[in-house]
């Protein structure tokens, strides 16, 4: 049986977007994208336009993670539905204008796809942000960078959770895809983590091209880390962390944790380790940016998804 008769099909990947200062101090997007706005010669593919954009330059300006609220939790159906007006939080504003221009979201005139840059100060490496298990388009596109920066690694976190799932800038699309590369200190531009960052994008519009010119990618399968549970510094009764991320724990993104194993260190030395009742795969360990958030880890579960095999629709 040919693998056509279970390909899925898609139109051609017509526009393209590479956001950048989401976040106002993850550099290494900023820099990259502000890079291209410039020179777009080492974007541009044949048969796709791709677009450069700063989506919080105030927040770029102050290099600041936002001005009022987080722009990558505001593209909320309330915030993209409410009026205009003086009133609005900077980024509830501006989540209005980037889903005007980019979406809107939802729509079939929303751009196709949209990758949004990020750095976190977490030891990750590099790593895919996917928000759908069943986006093959997507599926095959992190099978083909991974193959394509091999041996160097690339991970991709799925953010599918019912309730942890957050309204992100980059979901105007129709094929939204997050990548986020650490560790690199907020306000900092390091150049292996640029590197790695630009080379990811290399890949991920080279696979684009390739698509649109009528390659057919077969089915193929790709490990995952499924978003299961954010996890919350110790606290006092009044709020105040009593504990910090153990010593065995920092740095180990992606690494399983066990039961038992060491998760926190009370300020007097204390351990507090790990009591779930199986193995999990922490990532976002001790990120400066989630300390608001009230968050000193998400954990994950390993899995692999299948995908279908993808061709474009013929015209
Ligand atoms: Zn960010």
């Amino acid at each position: 049986m040919s693998s056509r008769v279970n390909a899925s099909y898609f139109p051609q990947a017509e526009r393209v977007a590479i956001f950048g200062g989401t976040h106002g101090n993850e550099m290494s997007g900023v820099t990259l994208v502000n890079m291209w706005i410039k020179n777009r010669a080492e974007i541009e593919r044949s048969g796709v336009a791709v677009r450069a954009f700063i989506t919080n330059p105030r927040a770029v300006e102050k290099c600041s993670r936002y001005i009022d609220t987080d722009l990558n939790r505001a593209f909320t159906p309330e915030n993209l539905s409410t009026a205009s007006g003086d009133g609005l939080p900077y980024e509830v504003q501006r989540a209005k204008e980037v889903n005007q221009i980019f979406g809107p979201k939802g729509s079939p005139d929303a751009y196709d796809v949209i990758f949004d840059l990020h750095n976190t100060t977490s030891n990750m490496g590099s790593t895919l942000i996917l928000e759908s298990s069943t986006d093959y388009f997507n599926l095959q596109m992190v099978h083909y960078i991974k193959k394509a920066i091999a041996p160097e690694s690339c991970m991709v976190l799925l953010n599918e959770h019912p309730h942890l799932k957050y309204a992100t800038t980059r979901s105007v699309a129709k094929h939204p895809v997050g990548l986020e590369v650490g560790p690199q200190p907020q306000g900092v531009l390091r150049s292996n983590i640029f590197e790695s960052m630009r080379a990811i994008m290399k890949h991920a519009l080279d696979f684009i091209e390739l698509f649109n010119s009528g390659v057919e990618f077969p089915a193929c399968s790709v490990e995952v880390f499924r978003v299961h549970e954010r996890v919350d510094y110790p606290r006092d009764t009044n709020g105040n962390i009593t504990a910090m991320v153990h010593p065995h724990l920092q740095d180990c993104d992606w690494e399983p944790l066990n039961p038992g194993d060491p998760m926190f260190q009370t300020f007097d030395g204390r351990t507090i380790p790990y009591e779930g009742a199986s193995p999990v795969y922490p990532t976002f360990i001790n990120e400066a940016a989630y300390y608001e958030k009230q968050q000193a880890c998400i954990t994950t579960r390993r899995e692999t998804l299948a995908a279908n095999a993808i061709r474009k629709i013929s015209k």
